[in-house]
């Protein structure tokens, strides 16, 4: 049994879920369970519809909503057989107009949200169901939801494991030993009352993995439209180089700090069973791509000590300096006692005797954090700001790393710098304006090339 994850340009024309087609039905003996995102830029649309709620904008809100059923009829006509899938979605697009029809004039709400940004997978789901059944394949499509069991922090539920992988058995595994093909969405579920939730943006990597270690598959394929994980993103770094092996350790520091190849939580349901994820590109599926395993052997990317470069954008350092601090405990206890209770998740952290530097990327609680840290000491706070971390084996005990990696982001200025204790990685904060500049810059320098 294999679980295939499709991402949204991989399902993003007629074309590609042709690609697709093929690649289940190369693989139809290792009985693939396969899971897919929206179509490319999809989720995007379905949640640029709510401030066209908000603003009361119902003309709008109706070209919109026509758009996006258009947008999949033609995707769905070019495709044999996949028509039938059509009733359907229109059915659910006007149930969704009449849903947010009823909400003109006020922002949605959280479950609402969550109830919107999930059409796309529910519709994908359904054309690429059909599509595969009309090739022959055997193919059922499975609403995800009753089994993707969460809870109802909507926007970035989090999954229960027990509980879904219990249902995940009893329901994927009798479809898949009978031969069938299910075909389920990525990115949503349910809370125990059946109320949607998303797993958060990118999460579909995510479902394939929670999928992947509750029916012990042997393997977890991630079809996107690269070779893999590469030495940086290429779409900055054309010349970026595929990574063919890499471990999930690295995997996620890379997710983690922007690498948007894979969502940053993939490789966690999958880490106790070491099962391997294979990142693969749907356009050329005879590459080997990056299988990220627990004993995989890492290879140096000719002779740079680093592997690969990543980075965030949107990143915003919140700085604190309390005199208090120096040669006192418990402060930061205390400090982050107030992240803790607005939830609110710090990526890089770097302390000095009276000052800490941390990163957040939401921003939304982000006000009343600094209020409660201003108890606390001087709370000041800096936008616009990206984060680059470096990934490597070993990264803590290279010499002359760090002056090689300094003098290649100068002139940019560097504001935070955090070695991890994990060893493999070392991040630091420019602006975002002079990021795409630093990573060329790094890659020139551990690479080779630009
Ligand atoms: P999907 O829709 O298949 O989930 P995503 O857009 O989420 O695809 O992720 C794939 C993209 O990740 C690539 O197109 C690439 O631009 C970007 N990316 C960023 N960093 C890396 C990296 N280190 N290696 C590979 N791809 C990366
Ligand atoms: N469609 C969702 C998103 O765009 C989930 C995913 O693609 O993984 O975030
Ligand atoms: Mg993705």
């Amino acid at each position: 049994m294999i679980v295939a994850k499709f991402g949204g340009t991989s399902v993003g024309d007629a074309a590609s879920i042709d690609r697709l087609i093929g690649i289940v039905r190369d693989r139809t003996a290792d009985r693939p369970l396969v899971v897919v995102s929206a179509l490319a830029r999809v989720t995007d649309a379905l949640l640029g519809l709510g401030p066209l709620v908000h603003a009361g904008n119902g003309g709008a809100l109706d070209a919109a909503v026509h758009a996006l059923v258009e947008r999949h009829s033609e995707t769905a006509r070019a495709l044999p057989g996949a028509d039938a899938a059509l009733e359907t979605i229109a059915a659910d697009a006007a149930a969704l107009r009449r849903e947010l029809g009823a909400a003109l004039g006020r922002m949605l709400r959280p479950d609402e949200l969550d109830a919107l940004a999930g059409r796309g997978e529910l519709w994908s789901s359904r054309i690429v169901a059909a599509a595969l059944g009309a090739s022959g394949v055997d193919a059922t499509w499975v609403d995800i939801r009753p089994i993707m069991v969460t809870d109802d922090r909507h926007g970035r539920a989090t999954p229960q494991m027990t509980a879904l992988a219990a249902r995940a058995r009893e329901c994927l595994r009798p479809m898949i030993d009978a031969g069938r093909v299910p075909v389920t969405q990525g990115f949503i579920g349910a809370t125990h009352d059946g109320i949607s939730t998303t797993l958060g943006r990118g999460g579909s990597d995510f479902t394939a993995a929670l999928l992947g270690a509750a029916l012990d598959v042997k393997r977890v394929e991630i079809w996107t439209d690269v070779n893999g994980l590469m030495t940086a993103d290429p779409r900055i770094v054309p010349s970026a180089r595929t990574l063919r092996y890499a471990s999930y350790e690295e995997a996620a520091e890379l997710a983690t700090f922007g690498a948007k190849v894979l969502h940053p939580a993939t490789a966690q349901p999958l880490v106790r069973a070491g099962i391997p994820i294979v990142v693969l590109n749907s356009t050329r599926p005879d590459d080997p791509g990056t299988t990220i395993e627990p004993s995989a052997e890492l290879e140096r990317v000719g002779d740079s000590p680093i592997r690969s470069i990543s980075w965030k954008r949107g990143i915003t350092v919140v700085n604190v300096r309390a005199p208090r601090m120096l040669g006192s405990y418990g402060f930061l206890r205390a400090m982050f006692e107030v992240f803790e209770r607005h939830e609110v998740v710090v990526d890089v952290l770097a302390s000095g005797e009276v000052s800490v530097s941390m990163t957040v990327e939401d921003r939304s609680r982000l006000d009343a954090v600094v209020r409660d840290l201003g108890e606390l000491g001087d709370v000041w706070v800096e936008d616009g700001r990206a984060i680059v971390a470096v990934v490597g084996i070993g990264i803590r005990s290279t010499s002359g790393l760090a002056h090689r990696l300094f003098r290649a982001v100068a002139p940019a200025n560097v504001e935070v710098i955090s070695q991890g204790a994990s060893a493999i990685n070392m991040t630091f904060v420019v602006r975002e304006e002079d990021a795409p500049g630093v990573v060329r810059r790094l890659h020139q320098e551990f690479f080779g090339s630009c």
